[in-house]
């Protein structure tokens, strides 16, 4: 599955983010009533940490954009996710299509960090024990969306 498809199914996994503060919000009322659902033990103390929007407020700092490596757009999928082939480029695209291609006609605002050029990262290392595990909440919700993207992916290229 092409990246910036992916990229796409994942990039909204916070509400909202404070850039001065560098504090990222995090909605969790899908994630633990999923975790719920599944059995999941989740510690009270842990839950505490939620206010009445089920949200939290993590320490984040900017890293540079992986699906556009910060140039805050990338080619439009549609055009060459199933990849361009020598043969294609020199038989079926025009010269001026090329020209487009490689100057960036085609290129749309980026999937991930919406033209930005740099998405937020939870700094971790400093998050105190619980907020971990609200951290490994949201990242163990994030991997299912991403196999759920790619099923779905999948499903539609078998024609299903
Ligand atoms: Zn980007």
């Amino acid at each position: 599955m092409d990246y910036r498809y992916l990229a796409k199914a994942t990039s909204q996994w916070w509400e909202s983010y404070d850039k001065a503060k560098r504090l990222v919000r995090i909605s969790f009322s899908d994630i633990i009533s999923e975790a719920l659902e599944l059995g999941e033990e989740i510690n009270n103390d842990t839950l505490k940490l939620l206010d009445k929007d089920e949200c939290i407020l993590l320490p984040f700092k900017f890293v540079v954009c992986g699906t556009c490596g910060g140039s805050g757009t990338h080619v439009n999928p549609s055009i060459d996710s199933h990849g361009i082939t020598m043969d294609e480029w020199d038989s079926e695209w025009s010269y001026d299509d090329q020209e487009r291609y490689t100057s960036g006609f085609y290129d749309v605002q980026c999937y991930e960090c919406n033209g930005k050029r740099v998405v937020p990262e939870i700094e971790k290392t400093r998050l105190d024990k619980r907020k971990m595990e609200l951290v490994r909440l949201l990242e163990e919700h994030m991997q299912d969306r991403i196999d759920a993207a790619k099923e779905r992916y999948h499903e539609v290229k078998m024609g299903y």
